[in-house]
């Protein structure tokens, strides 16, 4: 490279991409933030739902045990009736009560049981599930935090970064400026600066005719690629 306008240039286009990249990671992070928040939002959720789900099972079982105990109280209502009745047949019919009774309270202790084991099973699946689920959303607060040192250290050197950048364009004559900034307009990702190695421009990778290949080697004025106007030199 024998045009040391363009070197400068260079030192220009390098600065200009490190502020570009400091500031394209500002506007990432509060997306990044926002999607773990939410990832974290969904695992509370969770959890909280599989709580409820184990709390309404307790509450079965609760209410089982209050249905067993009215029956077992009317099965004694009904045996202290039996001692007053003085038919036959009314006796008969007590008795005939007290064993639905006693039938009803086998399958609902039944199902209690049954019950039982599912709370148990549910416990420990939740149990275990929750340790997992808690370890990761501890683990994806301590991202969050990192996030935000990143944010802070990030935004501490964008002024560092600005300066450098402007410092750099202080040395750089007034047209190849000017072509560097028209250049950094039109082209949505650098170089704005490419060499030419083979023909080929190094910005968009496509062959520059034999003038500007030609041109690119001498200094005085910035070249241009006749495919993608990038500024190139050889
Ligand atoms: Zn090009």
């Amino acid at each position: 490279m024998s045009d040391p306008q363009i070197e400068k240039l260079l030192i220009v286009q390098d600065r200009d991409t490190s502020l570009q990249k400091i500031e394209q990671e500002l506007t990432r992070i509060p997306n990044e933030r926002a999607s773990i928040e939410k990832l974290i939002q969904q695992e509370e959720a969770n959890v909280e739902e599989a709580r409820h789900a184990l709390k309404e099972k307790e509450v079965q079982r609760h209410e089982l045990d209050v249905d067993v105990k009215a029956k077992e109280g009317s099965i004694q209502r009904f045996r202290t009736q039996q001692l007053e009745v003085k038919k036959n047949e009314e006796y008969r019919a007590l008795t005939h009560q007290i064993e639905q009774l006693e039938t009803e309270i086998g399958e609902m202790e039944e199902k209690e049981i049954e019950l039982m084991l599912e709370i148990d099973e549910t416990k420990k699946i939740f149990e275990a599930e929750r340790a997992v689920i808690e370890a990761r959303i501890e683990a994806q607060r301590r991202e969050i935090v990192l996030l935000g040192e990143r944010e802070e250290n990030l935004k501490a050197s964008i002024d560092d970064a600005k300066a450098a950048l402007a410092d750099s364009r202080t040395g750089v004559e007034a047209n190849y400026l000017e072509q560097y900034d028209r250049v950094k307009n039109l082209t949505s990702r650098p170089p704005y600066v490419a060499p030419i190695e083979n023909h080929v421009c190094g910005g968009c990778h496509l062959r520059v005719s034999n003038e500007v290949s030609k041109e690119a080697m001498s200094a005085g004025e910035p070249h241009f690629c006749d495919q993608c106007a990038r500024i190139v030199y050889a």
